[in-house]
Formats: structure tokens, C-alpha cells, sequence
């Protein structure tokens, strides 16, 4: 009995002396908080600190956040920035090394780089190192690429690792663009990267692009988000690498958040007046940030980008892309940049006025903290990877706030060669697809069901839960898709679906349908004969002035080029070309080319070659001979077409 109150009391001592440690630590950290953030509004962080003379600050913390933290909870029109509760951390000392597992309390943990500790750190790069040096330090890393090197990331990650972690990208700024001056006093700047199982070299290269481009007056912080990585090297060596970098915070979620959860957790973290949302493969341009946070500075509503530029992955060269540019979307909800020499003035400014955007990538994104966070951040229910840009921009747009590109800012992002992600759904894309149908497209959603088969079953067997985002943009007021295409987006082409006469375009004598062969660019080459899909990517759209509207653009047209059918860009709005109009007959399924009178005949291998020549032998088609032919018109079932639509969405 004694013995065990004795060990009761000096269990209690213990407790006591715990607490106090405790207290101690949190004590520091507020105090140690404190004098960073009033460092950091007085003058420039102070050049990085040698391994091992480490002083515990909030740089050197990696904090582990649990995705259920309230903080990431948007309540509207508020922001949801509270900051860490002290209650709410732990704190663990770094001198214990790997034996200590991290403790956990409340919904967040804190430890210093260094615990569990499983290989040797590589430094961080100091200015000008070579790319054999950054590979020497990088050894031991090594035994994580065992697979080939594109198959792994999707790139070329030896040609990666052969260029320096630090690299200074050619001048690709309009000359008129460097006699631009901007404010002195910009606001601060948050840089958030996320990142999942991102390569070292393309994480790094981000991470020091950022730090050599940016002036330290307006970098507040860059946050590194890591979205449940496995690979080893983005562990505890990525966490003491980073701890050796001024201003690079670390921050790791316990739960794959995907790339919009995963920002709104960056977000949540942040204390910059402006967030940019930058991919882990990026690189910047000398003078990116500037004309980008002069723009949102002007107007709190505006979210810019920079022209993004492109890294190949096969030899990480870099392409600049051409002005003007500006983002897109297609009625299949598939984003991408349109580089189109029609919307640039003759105005010579035009080199350096920014254009405006219907929708903005997610390689490089600034926008204001709190309009991002009143305008929603990312829509929570966004499942990995795929259309959360298409969704923030579709809101923004349309509850208030507007996109551009900004010429004079320039940043390359990695293109890469494949998705290297493993899903676990293979819907999955098609539910973030259906979930901005449902919220933001009002009737106009059949036109995205129809061009993509797979989301109206899905949509059919299940509803998506939006409450909550309906909530929201009735709560921000925000305008209907009708606004959005008639206002932001005219040039999206709105397709008319008749009924018999949209669809896929079936063969009755080939049992196949027309189909435009990817790689032969997206207009220009000559229309295929393949079978069915039933996807909705065969679709296509007879509309009331006889053109056959193709893609999920609906900007390429039926053409004839010889007697063969090809795809041409569709005239403008109101414009007609006579050479472009077909007519179709319902009653003997011909379908007509109006200026030559001929009719489309599908020619497919083992077809005849000729229908008109009675004597033909079935022979073998090379793949050249194949496809939409114009022949004189017959009753023959190669000459025989219907419009098939493949689903009926309901309507609004
Ligand atoms: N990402 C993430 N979690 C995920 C998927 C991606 O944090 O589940 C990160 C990824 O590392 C990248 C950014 O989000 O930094 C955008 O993703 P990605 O580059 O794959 O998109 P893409 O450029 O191919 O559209
Ligand atoms: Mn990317």
C-alpha cells in the first residue's frame, strides 16, 4: 500500500514536472512566435542558420495537422483563420531523436525535424550549385527511384535531377514589360505548395525558384503542404532540408486531402494578405510576383495568373508560350489554355494588358486570402485530383469576382507526360465533374451530360451532396450560368442537341461511327470512321445553319477537302461558310454536303473502296484510305447515318 502511493506521489511529481516542461515549451514557442512575426514585418529574414544551431522557432516546426480541424471549416463571409490554440499543440523536443514516437493532443501535434530521424540530410543548395552537386548531395535518395524514371512521375526525373536545383529560365517577357513599375508597398504574400508524392528535384526546384524570385519584402511565408506523400525522401529529410530554409514552413496533413482540399488547408495556415497556389513543378520568372500582386491590390475581386509557361518532361527544356493566352473550358468540363492571336489589339499596350480569363489553370493562382475565403476556397467536396479549377473559376466569376492572365508575369509549370497518381475510384473525376453540373450549370448541364456518358449513369445512381455549395451561392448572390456564358464566356459555342440530329453520327453499313483521330492535331485532319464509344466523345451537333459542330468545344466543323471530310475551325458567331453547311435526310439517313451535292460515305477497312464502281473487289483499306469519303449519292447503307443520342439527362 505504501509502495503504491509512493508511487503514486512520485507519479504525480512527475505530472507536475511534465505540465511545467509543457508550459515551459509553450511558453517558448509563443514567445519565439512572436518575435518572428515582428521580425519579419521589420526587415528581411536573416540569411538560413547552420545545421545544428538550430533555435526551436516556428520555421523549424513541422506541423502535423489533422484534416478534421475545424479551422478549415468556411463559415461564410468570415474568415476561418483561427490560429493554432495553444491547448491544441504539443510540443516535442528534437534532442530526443527517434526514439520518442510524437505525441499527439487535441487535433494537432507539433515536432521538431529530427525525430524519427532515417537518413542522412542533404543541405539546402547554396546559390549557383552545380547539377552534379545537387546530385552527389541527393545520394541516398536514390533507392526511391526504382522504377523507371517516367513511368514513376509521369517525367523525365534523371534528366530532372541532371539540372540544378537552381536554374535562371531565359527572358520570355515582352520588352515593353520591363519598363513596367509597380508599387512599392504590395501586399504580403503567402506561397502554398502542395504537394503528393512530388519528385525531390521538381520539389525543390519549386521551392528555390520561389526564394530566387521573390522580393523578401512581400514572401510572408512559403507553406509546403504535403498531402499524405509515402515516398521516403519527402519525410524527415525533406523536414530537416526545409528547416535550414528562411521562411519555408512544412506543414503535413494526416488524411489525402487532393489538390483542393489540400489548398484550403494551405489557406487555413496562412498569413499573407495574398495566397498563391503554386504546383510542387514549377518555375518561376525573374519579376513574376510583381505585376500579379499589383493587380489583386487594385481590386481584392481579381484572381490573376501569369502566363504559364512550359517544362517538357521528357528533357526539361523550357517553352514559353505565346501571347495572348488565357484559360478555358469545354462542355466536357476538360480545362486548357488557349493561345489565340485573334484576341490580341492591334493597341501596342496589348503586350502588356492583362486579359481576361473565363477560367485560370491551377499551375500558378493569386488571390486574395479573404476574398478566396468568402468566396468559398475550394469547394470541400472535390474529390483527389481534376475540374476544382473549373469550379473556382465558374464561382468566382460568377459570385462577384473576375479571372485574368498578367502578360508581364511569367512561370513555367512541368507538363507532364502522364498522371503518376494511383485512384481508387476510377469515377472519380466525372463526380467532381458532376458536382459543378449540378451547382453551377443550371439547364445547361445537359449539354455536359450528354459529352460525357459515364457522369449522367453515375449522376442516375447517385445524387451528389451540395447542399452546402447551393447554400453558398445563394448566400453570395451569385449569378446563373446563362450570365456566366453570355457575359464571361461568349465564345463557348452552345450547342443545340436536336433531338435526330445531334449524337453519335453511326454507320448503318460499317456499324461504326465518325470520329476524329487524336494526334492529328485538333483541326485539319480528315474525319475516321471507328467504332462506337458510347462515351460521349463521338458526339456531335447538326445545328439550325447546317453545320456539324465536333468536339466538346463544338468549335470544329465538318469541312471537305477533296472528296474527303475534314475538320475545320467553325466560322464566328453569326457568320455562315457556305462550303461548311451539310443537310441531313431523315428519311434515307443521307447526309449531304450542300455546295457539292455529294453525299458522306463511310470507308472502313475491308469496305469497297469505290461504291459507285460496280466491279470493286473487297480489299484491305490502309489506314490513309479510310474515313468520311464524298461520293455521288446512292441508297447504299455506307451512305446510310443516323444521329444517335446516347442519354437523356432532365431536365432543369
Ligand atoms: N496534389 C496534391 N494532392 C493530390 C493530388 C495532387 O496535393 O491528391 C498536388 C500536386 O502535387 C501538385 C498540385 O496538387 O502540386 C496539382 O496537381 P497536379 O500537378 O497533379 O495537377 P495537374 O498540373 O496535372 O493538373
Ligand atoms: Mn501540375
Amino acid at each position: 500500500m505504501r509502495l503504491w502511493s509512493r508511487t503514486r506521489a512520485g507519479r504525480r511529481r512527475m505530472l507536475c514536472l511534465w505540465l511545467l516542461l509543457l508550459a515551459l515549451a509553450l511558453a517558448t514557442l509563443a514567445f519565439s512566435d512572436l518575435l518572428y512575426r515582428d521580425q519579419n514585418h521589420q526587415k528581411a529574414p536573416a540569411p538560413p542558420r547552420r545545421p545544428l544551431q538550430r533555435v526551436p522557432s516556428p520555421l523549424d516546426l513541422e506541423v502535423i495537422v489533422d484534416s478534421r480541424d475545424p479551422a478549415l471549416e468556411l463559415s461564410n463571409g468570415l474568415s476561418p483563420l483561427t490560429s493554432l490554440q495553444e491547448d491544441q499543440l504539443l510540443f516535442v523536443p528534437s534532442t530526443l531523436g527517434g526514439k520518442n514516437p510524437p505525441q499527439r493532443k487535441g487535433t494537432y501535434k507539433l515536432l521538431l525535424p529530427g525525430a524519427n530521424k532515417d537518413s542522412t540530410v542533404p543541405a539546402p543548395m547554396t546559390h549557383g550549385e552545380s547539377g552534379k552537386a545537387a546530385k552527389l548531395k541527393l545520394e541516398g535518395l536514390e533507392r526511391d527511384v526504382e522504377q523507371p524514371a517516367v513511368q514513376k512521375y509521369g517525367f523525365n526525373e534523371v534528366a530532372s535531377e541532371r539540372i540544378p536545383l537552381q536554374r535562371r529560365l531565359p527572358e520570355a517577357r515582352h520588352p515593353a514589360c520591363l519598363k513596367e513599375r509597380y508599387s512599392d508597398s504590395l501586399p504580403s504574400t503567402s506561397i502554398i505548395i502542395c504537394f503528393h508524392d512530388e519528385a525531390w528535384s521538381t520539389l525543390l526546384r519549386t521551392v528555390h525558384s520561389v526564394l530566387d524570385t521573390v522580393p523578401k519584402q512581400y514572401l510572408r511565408e512559403i507553406l509546403l503542404v504535403d498531402d499524405l506523400s509515402q515516398h521516403g525522401h519527402l519525410k524527415s529529410v525533406l523536414s530537416e532540408y526545409v528547416a535550414h530554409l528562411e521562411g519555408v514552413r512544412l506543414i503535413r496533413s494526416t488524411k489525402r486531402l487532393g489538390v483542393g482540399g489540400c489548398r484550403s488547408l494551405g489557406a487555413a495556415r496562412a498569413a499573407g494578405e495574398v495566397l498563391v497556389f503554386m504546383d510542387s513543378h514549377c518555375e518561376c520568372h525573374k519579376g513574376w510576383l510583381e505585376p500579379l500582386l499589383e493587380r489583386v491590390a487594385q481590386d481584392r475581386t481579381r484572381v490573376v495568373s501569369p502566363i504559364m509557361d512550359v517544362i517538357d518532361w521528357k528533357s526539361f527544356q523550357y517553352n514559353a508560350t505565346q501571347w495572348p493566352v488565357r484559360g478555358v473550358f469545354d462542355w466536357r468540363l476538360d480545362f486548357s489554355w488557349q493561345s489565340s492571336p485573334q484576341l490580341q489589339k492591334n493597341d501596342p499596350s496589348s503586350a502588356v494588358q492583362p486579359v481576361r480569363s473565363p477560367a485560370l489553370g491551377g499551375g500558378v493562382l493569386v488571390i486574395d486570402r479573404h476574398f478566396f475565403q468568402s468566396v468559398g476556397a475550394y469547394d470541400p467536396g472535390m474529390l483527389l485530383w481534376g475540374a476544382e479549377q473549373i469550379e473556382l473559376s465558374i464561382r468566382v466569376w460568377s459570385c462577384g469576382g473576375s479571372m485574368e492572365v498578367v502578360p508581364c508575369s511569367r512561370a513555367a509549370h512541368l507538363d507532364r507526360h502522364h498522371l503518376p497518381y494511383q485512384f481508387p475510384d476510377q469515377e472519380l473525376l466525372q463526380k467532381n465533374k458532376i458536382r459543378i453540373a449540378d451547382t453551377w450549370m443550371d439547364a445547361y448541364r445537359k449539354i455536359y451530360y450528354r459529352r460525357d456518358t459515364l457522369a449522367h449513369f453515375i449522376r442516375q445512381s447517385e445524387s451528389p451532396n451540395i447542399t452546402e455549395r447551393l447554400k453558398l451561392k445563394k448566400t453570395l448572390g451569385c449569378r446563373n450560368f446563362h450570365w456566366f456564358l453570355t457575359t464571361v464566356y461568349p465564345e463557348l459555342y452552345i450547342p443545340q442537341d436536336r433531338p435526330g440530329l445531334s449524337g453519335e453520327l453511326y454507320n448503318v453499313g460499317t456499324s461504326s461511327c465518325a470520329d476524329y483521330p487524336r494526334g492529328q492535331g485538333i483541326q485539319g485532319g480528315a474525319m475516321n470512321i471507328t467504332p462506337c464509344s458510347g462515351t460521349g466523345n463521338q458526339h456531335c451537333d447538326l445545328n439550325s445553319v447546317g453545320e456539324v459542330r465536333w468536339g466538346p468545344m463544338g468549335a470544329q466543323c465538318f469541312d471537305a477537302k477533296g472528296d474527303r471530310v475534314v475538320l475545320s475551325p467553325c466560322p464566328a458567331q453569326h457568320q455562315t461558310n457556305s462550303k461548311l453547311q451539310w443537310k441531313y435526310i431523315k428519311l434515307s439517313g443521307q447526309l449531304v454536303h450542300l455546295q457539292s451535292q455529294l453525299c458522306v460515305e463511310a470507308v472502313k477497312d475491308g469496305g469497297l473502296p469505290h461504291s459507285d464502281t460496280a466491279q470493286a473487289k473487297e480489299v484491305s483499306i490502309p489506314p490513309s484510305e479510310r474515313g468520311l469519303f464524298l461520293r455521288p449519292c446512292t441508297h447504299h447503307p455506307r451512305q446510310q447515318w443516323h444521329f444517335e443520342q446516347l442519354v437523356a439527362p432532365k431536365g432543369a
